[in-house]
């Protein structure tokens, strides 16, 4: 398991935007710095409801041999 670090190619890579659970991407920007790579820069501030999780289909999980869901709602090393 490799630390995911914010940068270009992990933000291109990420499908959370792609997701069910995803809370919308004006709404996720309107209380973080960013949408989506919550592997990297952790939960959101905002109530997720769990519908489902994509982040098996990621790049950016496969590229850092991660193995956890919903750091959305989770968190990193909490899923
Ligand atoms: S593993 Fe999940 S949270 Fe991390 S970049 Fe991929 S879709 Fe987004
Ligand atoms: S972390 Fe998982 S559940 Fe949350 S938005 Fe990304 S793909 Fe969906």
């Amino acid at each position: 398991m490799k630390e995911v670090h914010i940068n270009i190619h992990n933000i291109r890579n990420c499908v959370c935007g792609e997701c069910v659970s995803f809370p919308g991407k004006w709404r996720e920007l309107s209380h973080a710095d960013m949408p989506g790579l919550f592997c990297a820069h952790g939960k959101s501030k905002l109530e997720i409801e769990e519908k489902g999780c994509i982040c098996g289909s990621c790049m950016v999980q496969q590229e850092h041999e991660l193995s956890g869901m919903y750091y959305c709602s989770r968190g990193i090393g909490e899923s």
